[in-house]
Parts: structure tokens; sequence; C-alpha cells
């Protein structure tokens, strides 16, 4: 039996994100991730922040989390870490796009969590393998709703935070980037032909740590919005 246009089985849905204030949704086709882009994070992670030029990571474009849901607590881990990041959209990709012109390919903007595995990620960094068990599993990328740059401009100051149970536990600054959004779209278009609907989560400030079941996670970045949800 085959669907009627043709497929040997039924299409995957296709993952997208809500825009803000409308019905309309941004179809997203891939995510890629900035390692380690606020100095003070690179330290806590035992890394020295001047040294290392950007590296990046995918997630699954099927780990978002979005729509107000609740983040169901992933199997195989003990130790899952919350990293509030601002996630940037594209709306037009290109290879070698220079870091001047790199605004101009971004739609928009979202708050996000880069939610993290660390005791199976810190194995797999450990043993020399691969991240993908510890970064990319269902629902590990939380993600609120997206908002035009035509409507709030390209935000590159300000707080970025993430209160659990409405205490401090990361603290930020948009501007304590390492690498700045321009510069991380014309770093990531050398390795990768970008796309229209392709999300970049720009790394997480200081003060990473342990989610349980039961705590409500709620995230803001100044100028963007905020991401409120509850791991059950
Ligand atoms: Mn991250």
């Amino acid at each position: 039996m085959t669907t009627p246009a043709g497929l040997v089985i039924p299409a995957p849905e296709a993952p997208s994100l809500p825009v803000r204030g409308t019905a309309d949704r941004f179809p997203v086709h891939r995510i890629y991730c900035v390692g380690r882009n606020y100095a003070a994070h690179a330290v806590e992670m035992g890394h020295d922040p001047d040294r290392e030029a950007p590296f990046f990571f995918l997630k699954s474009p099927t780990t978002l989390l979005t729509d107000g849901r609740d983040l169901p607590y992933p199997p195989a881990t003990r130790d899952l870490h919350h990293e509030v990041e601002l996630v940037v959209a594209l709306g037009r990709g290109g290879a070698d796009i220079a870091p001047e012109a790199a605004l101009g390919h971004v739609w928009g903007y979202a708050v996000g969590l880069d939610m993290t595995r660390r005791d199976l990620q810190a194995e797999a960094k450990k043993a020399g393998r691969p991240w993908e068990v510890g970064k990319t599993f269902e629902n590990s990328a939380p993600c609120g709703e997206l908002v035009p740059a035509a409507g709030i401009g390209h935000p590159d100051r300000g707080a970025i935070r993430l209160k659990v149970n409405g205490e401090p536990r990361q603290e930020g600054a948009l501007e304590q980037m390492i690498w700045k959004v321009p510069e991380v779209i014309a770093c990531l278009s050398t390795l990768f032909e970008l796309r229209a609907g392709d999300l970049i989560m720009t790394g997480t400030p200081a003060g990473v740590g342990a989610v349980v079941r039961g705590d409500r996670l709620h995230a803001h970045v100044e100028g963007v919005g905020d991401l409120e949800l509850a791991v059950i």
C-alpha cells in the first residue's frame, strides 16, 4: 500500500515554529548549535575561552519542543542540564556569506533551550566519541515563538537568563558572546550550505545545571521574549 503521493510510508511531519501573534509557522530545515560561545561558560566547562575558534554541532529538527509543551524527562540520563540560548532563524541561505551581509539572511529570533544529557556528553567527550547521545534526543530543543527581525531588529545586547522554580540559574548578556551572530553565520556558511529554515542556537551563558521532574523553567532573552515549561 502506498500513499496518494507515491510514498511507501506516510511522510514524517515537518518540524516548524510558531510565529508570534499569528497563525503562521516557520518551517525548520536544520538546527546548528555553537559550542562554548560565552567566556564564563567555557571556563565552567574547563576550557580557555581565548584560544578556541567557534565550533559547531547539530540537533535534529525533530527534537524541537514547541507550542508551550512541557518537557518529558528523557531516558538514559541522571544529569539533564539546561542551556538557555538565543535562537537565530534564517530566512535566506547561502555559502560563504560575508559577516557584513549576514544579518540580511536572518528572518527572526526566538528563545531556546539546548537541553543536554550532561552525563552522556561527558562520557562521549572522554572517549573521543560524537556528542549526539548527549545533545540530540527527543524534545531536547525546546523553542519559543519566533519573532520577526522586521519587528524587533537584531538583538546584540541585553539580558539572557534562566530561572528554575523562580530561582536564578543562568545570568548573562548577549554582548558577552565570543562569536557574534554575524560571525557565527559567516563561519557556518564556510562549512555548510545554509538554507532558509535553518536555526542556529548561539551558545549559553554560565550557570548551566541539572533539572529534575517537577521543575519549572523560565527562559528569557531581552528584546526577544520568554519560554516557560515544566519538566514532567
Ligand atoms: Mn548549547
